[in-house]
């Protein structure tokens, strides 16, 4: 004989839900799986847009219309390759570049130097008459982005040594910002803030224009793909700053700056 009391209907109950909860989970895990399962061969083999080869270049020549007896140079200051968050080799970074037709690239990876050296060994070696690859990197913290380049004759040790701390969370203190701009111009470098706007808007209290011209910074980077930074291009020219623009390129695609 079964009693069915008021604390045995209670049990039946949450076991019944215990089961159907087990059960949506089970289906969720699966689910999620399957996602993750899918989209490692769309990765693959996807979209156009997010592959790309060493000849996607080849067919295409683009030769900027600027004053070269004046101007000899054409130089992005800042874009990145698979080594941070990038979808290009160093390789296919420099060839995007020929073909868009810059002669100078600084390459400067979010926080880290892997590709530098790869890619300045293929410019010299393959494209030396083409283009020059100078040592770069974007530090990205949670305050600023910084570009940092360095001279040719800076060792891979020496502009390693600068950064001791390399992540997007940091947050580092002025005086922090202030020896990293330091050290770097101690090598003879050179320090622009990165898109200055774009940061201001999602960025932790980054320092103001006049707070890093007092840190030491050596430009502001005014044209970010294809946002102009009007107030920065202001000030750098009130205040005797360099100014420069950047592709910032991640995918490939219209060059704008
Ligand atoms: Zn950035
Ligand atoms: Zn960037």
């Amino acid at each position: 004989m079964f009693l069915l009391t008021e604390s045995n209907c209670y049990m039946a109950m949450f076991k019944q839900k215990k089961k159907s909860i087990l059960r949506r989970f089970i289906s969720l895990i699966i689910i999620l799986w399957l996602i993750l399962a899918l989209s490692i061969p769309a990765l693959m083999f996807g979209p156009d847009k997010l592959r790309f080869t060493d000849t996607d270049w080849d067919d295409f020549s683009f030769i900027p219309n600027y004053n070269t007896t004046e101007w000899n140079v054409l130089l992005d200051s800042h874009s990145h390759t698979k080594f941070s968050d990038g979808k290009l080799t160093p390789r296919q970074n420099i060839l995007w570049h020929i073909a868009m037709g810059f002669n100078a690239m600084i390459l400067t990876d979010h926080n880290s130097y892997r590709g530098v050296e790869k890619a300045r060994e293929i410019a010299r070696n393959e494209y030396d008459d083409k283009i020059k690859v100078f040592a770069g990197i974007e530090w990205a913290t949670s305050r600023c982005h910084l570009t940092l380049i360095f001279p040719p004759h800076v060792t891979t040790e020496e502009y390693e040594g600068v950064l001791k701390f390399r992540s997007y969370t940091y947050t580092p203190t002025d005086d922090e910002i202030k020896e990293v701009i330091t050290e770097t111009k101690e090598l003879g470098g050179l320090v622009g803030v990165n898109h200055y706007p774009l940061s201001d808007r999602y960025l932790l209290k980054q320092p103001s224009r006049m707070q890093f011209y007092d840190l030491g910074i050596d430009f502001f980077e005014i044209l970010n793909g294809k946002s102009y930074d009007y107030l920065s291009h202001k000030f750098s020219l009130d205040n005797g700053l360099g100014v420069l623009s950047a592709t910032d390129m991640h995918v490939p695609g219209p060059v704008h700056s």
